[in-house]
């Protein structure tokens, strides 16, 4: 486990002395600490990264492209490692982290790809209509990357916005969650072992108060690549607004998914548990208000109860656990009294709150499901971020779509249904950045993720993801064979 910061290709210590806990929720107790990096620090890591900036930009794609497929190489080759680590930071059950580690090699394997293919689009020629012009268009890398995450993926958020940057020809300043910062520290050693040029990644962890607001604002950034609240993303934009950096914001949600009664009885169930319940519901894209036709909405919630009641609640480093404990106490405090409050302003909880006798420490909650919700009330409206799921029924098309659109967030949304053009309408109706049908939660490297209205400014992943981090340049030529003459005659 690492101790410092990460800044230009070496381990260093923090210019103040004051550290950060790291606890395992699954006990309690602090196994760890990291420095709390201080505005010093950070101002060398922008620096290290900016005297990085221009070599790195013109080595070129498929030397970059080098180096990805070698980062990717280190985490296939510490995955067992790096997963365990990371179900010590933040709980989650070992299957998980495991995809998580393999999720994170992919992205770096992809777009090492999409590095190789940027040396060939140099100069693109644009096809157009002016004869005595040519356009060529050049993609450029935006500079120097704030890139700022949260704790609830911590290995993979971290390298969602490493490898996309690194590929585009940027270097980047990384900040980690306060809360979950071990795993990310290791993209240091990888970066170490593969021998990235010094000042490409720089890993620097710290509060958000501390750390990740001067780094925001730092005159040195380019670009802010920011995962978390909407709360904190406010934040970002006004530090960007300074010098008008450019922002990419992948923020909360309040996912909607609509069970129709010609759906998949069987398949929505298992979908709709692993939309909510999964990475115990620490998931910003969770489909954690379902709607369910009135025709199958008794039978669907019965079972919805039971099946939750079963699930294995435990330490994700035991075998068959299911549902880990919630990050930090503070995130379970948090969860807890949306709970609380849900039960005294009268939303009905179906599920049992009885813990296992053998969980003496921990941040651990059962998964709770509520019925007669007001859609007023914050357990309805406001992102929770644990495992608690609302239901509702309804009784038309228009009205689960009124009711899914009727939010402050549009990240994701399902549709249950075995009527494929009923799919694809409600599918064009619901203003989310995802739509799944029939399913909820799978993600790829390829496809663009990131959410309308208060759910964020931007996609991440694919081609998207790249662009992010690129500037678009034109570059135009007159044909001097011939003779303008417009403007002198
Ligand atoms: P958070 O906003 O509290 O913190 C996120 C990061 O921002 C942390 O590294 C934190 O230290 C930093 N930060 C805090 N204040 C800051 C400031 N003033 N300036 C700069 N940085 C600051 O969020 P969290 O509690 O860590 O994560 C949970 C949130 O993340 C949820 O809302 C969830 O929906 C969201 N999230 C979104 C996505 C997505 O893809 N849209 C993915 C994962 C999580």
């Amino acid at each position: 486990m690492r101790s410092d910061l990460f800044i230009n290709g070496e381990w260093v210590s923090s210019d103040s002395d004051e550290r950060i806990s790291v606890v395992n929720p699954a006990t309690g107790s602090e196994f760890h600490s990291v420095p709390a990096a201080s505005v010093i620090d950070i101002d060398r890591a922008v620096t290290a990264a900016r005297e990085a900036h221009k070599a790195w930009a013109e080595i070129g794609g498929k030397r970059r492209a080098r180096y990805l497929h070698d980062m990717a190489s280190q985490i296939g080759a510490r995955r067992e490692e790096l997963a365990r680590l990371e179900v010590a930071d933040n709980g989650k059950p070992l299957a998980e982290a495991f995809d998580d580690m393999d999720e994170a090699a992919r992205c770096f394997t992809y777009y090492a790809e999409h590095a190789r293919a940027l040396e060939n689009k140099q100069f693109e020629i644009l096809d157009w209509p002016h004869k005595e012009f040519r356009c060529r268009i050049r993609y450029e890398p935006m500079g120097v990357v704030a890139g700022i995450i949260p704790w609830n993926y911590p290995f993979l958020m971290a390298v969602w916005k490493v490898a996309p940057a690194l590929a585009a020809g940027c270097t980047i300043v990384l900040k980690p969650s306060e809360i979950t910062p071990l795993t990310a520290l290791e993209l240091g050693a990888m970066a170490r072992e593969v021998a990235l040029p010094p000042g490409v990644l720089n890993i620097v962890t710290g509060t958000g108060q501390g750390a990740g607001a001067p780094l925001a604002g730092h005159l040195g950034i380019d670009k802010i690549a920011f995962t978390g609240s909407v709360e904190t993303g406010r934040k970002i934009m006004s530090a960007a607004s300074r010098d008008v950096k450019n922002i990419g914001l992948e923020l909360g949600g309040k996912s909607a998914l609509l069970v129709f009664d010609d759906c998949d009885f069987e398949n929505a169930i298992e979908w709709i548990l692993f939309g909510i319940f999964w990475n115990k519901g620490e998931i910003c894209s969770a489909t954690s208000r379902v709607l369910i036709h009135r025709a199958i909405y008794r039978r669907v919630v019965d079972r919805l109860v039971e099946e939750a009641d079963k699930l294995v609640i435990g330490n994700g480093l035991e075998d068959g656990v299911q549902i880990g404990p919630l990050v930090s106490e503070q995130q379970y405090k948090k969860v807890s009294s949306a709970i609380s409050k849900g039960k005294a302003e009268g939303a009905m909880l179906l599920t049992s709150e009885q813990l296992p006798a053998h969980l003496p420490g921990g941040y651990f909650l059962r998964p709770a499901i509520f019925e007669e919700v007001d859609f007023s009330s914050d357990l309805w409206r406001e992102e929770i971020f644990g495992p608690v799921l609302c239901v509702a029924p309804f009784d038309t098309e228009e009205e689960a779509i009124q009711i899914a659109n009727d939010s402050e967030y549009g990240l994701a949304a399902s549709v249950m249904s075995r009527d494929k053009e009923r799919c694809d309408r409600v599918a064009i109706s619901l203003q989310a950045g995802t739509v799944w049908l029939n399913c909820s939660q799978p993600n790829f490297v390829e496809a663009p993720w990131g959410g309308v209205k208060r759910s964020g400014i931007g996609r991440e992943l694919g081609r998207w993801g790249l662009e992010g981090y690129l500037e678009v340049k034109q570059v135009t030529d007159f044909d001097t064979r011939e003779r303008w003459g417009w403007f002198l005659g």
